[in-house]
């Protein structure tokens, strides 16, 4: 079944303590469309600018996501600039030029109101409830967020919690959220606002869920040199519900894998530049590497 993703269509210019690249291809919607690709059909939800470089949009439409809901508007393509310690884990956000992005209402084309799968990526809630409001019945929805807008669109989140599925959110913004610094706690509490599944993201430690079933721990693919984790989010999640979309049967039964799948490919996305790395991956790079993490974890 296909996966519908909107969020940021973006140009990243990233700084590392080695290296510089600007305006590469970035969005929290293109990193979790490509992720989402290895396992299901996508179509996207977005805007970009006149200056969205085409070699992008060939991009995409190698991973074979369709494009139909994506508009090319007059004017400049979202720009996020973002620099990271030594320590490849503290970000700092160096410019953020909303671009097209400050007058988007998304639209959706006719044929992408029934998607089964929706994945509403970082972008202002105002938006992801937008497109839910086009959509009809919907299998599954998911939601990730960013603490922008847990201090600037609160109300509008609080609202959206009520509307989805399954609501990611990174260990930081899950204590910002509940003001609860213990996250199991801060995960109950979420359930209490909506969701029936909630997945807390611990970086390089792992992510962690919430459900009816219980707990379930997925870990990080270790990795010894992180190039660039931009993004890597964003390809959890798109992993994820690609992965849920590939497969039969219930939800509940196939979201642990689904977080494994989702754990691999945002190790793929932490080893290059923007997309550079997850661009190059093949399904069976990620089958392999699952089989690695699985003989990592087994006891
Ligand atoms: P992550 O590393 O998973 O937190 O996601 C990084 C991506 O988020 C980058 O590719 C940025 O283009 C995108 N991004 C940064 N700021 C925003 C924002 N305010 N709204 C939407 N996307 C953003």
């Amino acid at each position: 079944m296909s996966v519908l993703v909107v969020g940021s269509t973006a140009l990243d210019s990233i700084k590392t303590p080695w290296r510089e690249n600007p305006r590469l291809l970035g969005g929290s919607a293109s990193h979790a469309a490509v992720a989402a690709s290895f396992f299901a059909p996508v179509k996207l939800v977005g805007i970009v600018g006149e200056d969205f470089p085409k070699r992008y949009l060939q991009l995409y439409r190698r991973h074979g996501v369709d494009l139909e809901g994506l508009r090319v508007a007059a004017g400049k393509t979202f720009h996020w600039a973002g620099e990271y310690e030594v320590n490849m884990n503290n970000r700092r956000t160096l410019k953020t030029e909303l671009g097209v992005f400050e007058t988007f209402t998304p639209e959706l084309p006719e044929k992408y109101r029934r998607t089964p799968f929706v994945l509403l990526a970082n972008i202002a809630p105002a938006l992801q409830h937008r497109v839910l409001d086009q959509m009809r019945r919907p299998r599954l929805v998911v939601a990730d967020t960013m603490d922008l807008w847990l201090n600037i669109a609160l109300n509008d989140l609080l609202k959206l919690l009520r509307r989805i599925d399954v609501f990611v959110l990174n260990d930081s913004e899950a204590r910002q959220l509940t003001k609860e610094d213990n996250v199991i706690k801060a995960a109950e509490k979420i359930h209490r606002l909506g969701p029936k599944y909630v997945i807390v993201k611990k970086g390089e430690h792992g992510a962690i869920l919430s459900s009816t079933s219980g707990l379930f721990l997925a870990p990080a693919f270790p990795l010894n040199e992180v190039v660039d984790p931009t993004g890597a989010g964003d390809s959890f999640v798109g992993g994820l519900i690609g992965y849920l979309a590939s497969r039969k049967g219930p939800i509940d039964s196939n979201l642990r894998r689904g977080m494994i799948y989702g754990s691999v490919v945002a190790s793929f996305c932490c080893q290059g530049f923007g997309l550079m790395r997850t661009t190059k991956i093949t399904r069976e790079a990620i089958e392999q590497r699952v089989r690695e993490l699985e003989k990592l974890v087994r006891f």
